[in-house]
């Protein structure tokens, strides 16, 4: 997928106002990128309140370098994302409170195991809820280059891979699209739901 940049930082700017009505990015937290082309991909600014992003607040980075004064130190895993699967399109990372939850309910065993719901049939190339998925949780770590190597690993592991956790912060979810990409962070958050919910340990 490329996209002109004007579309792509339409494209963040409306994931982030979406994610804010959720209440999945309290406090600026959360960032969202769209690719532009093979090399460039559009991404939040650091520090924005993604409910009251404009087109200021989005940066034009080059993947394979994505520097800039204003990046968000989690730059570095959009990026890599991007570099990985040639085929992504758009990514959103979101702290909701469903996914920081079930991070830290699964943090030990290093995955959420998702199976037997008709939901799973949202992620691309899942055509039946007799479907099993692990969502890798990452442990947090403020060293993101690092991290970024780390979620690497998971994602070249893994083809049918649209999400992984990371232990007490949040949810990475993208898509080959920025429609994709929503739909695939809405059915983690609705899977995330029904798994605390269904395990007991909603609040
Ligand atoms: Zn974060």
């Amino acid at each position: 997928m490329t996209a002109s940049p004007e579309d792509a930082i339409a494209a963040v700017i409306d994931a982030g106002h979406r994610a804010a009505a959720r209440g999945w990015v309290p406090a600026t937290s959360g960032n969202f990128s769209a690719r532009v082309d093979a090399a460039r991909m559009a991404v939040s600014a650091t520090g924005a309140d993604k409910g009251a992003l404009t087109r200021d607040d989005v940066l034009v980075l080059d993947i394979a370098y994505p520097r800039h004064e204003r990046a968000s130190a989690e730059a570095p895993l959009h990026a890599q994302l991007y570099r990985d699967r040639p085929e992504t399109g758009a990514v959103w990372h979101v702290h909701s409170e469903n996914a920081v939850l079930v991070s830290l309910r699964h943090g030990g065993a290093g995955a959420v195991p998702l199976a037997g719901l008709e939901l799973l049939k949202a992620f691309r190339g899942i055509t039946t809820h007799e479907a099993e998925i692990r969502v890798p949780i990452l442990p947090n770590d403020q060293d993101t280059p690092r991290l970024a190597a780390q979620a690497s690993r998971h994602i070249l592991e893994d083809a049918r891979l649209w999400g992984y956790l990371i232990a007490g912060h949040g949810l990475y979810a993208w898509g080959t699209t920025p429609a994709e990409a929503w739909r695939h962070l809405e059915a983690f958050d609705a899977l995330f739901s029904l798994h605390l919910r269904s395990t007991g340990g909603h609040k």
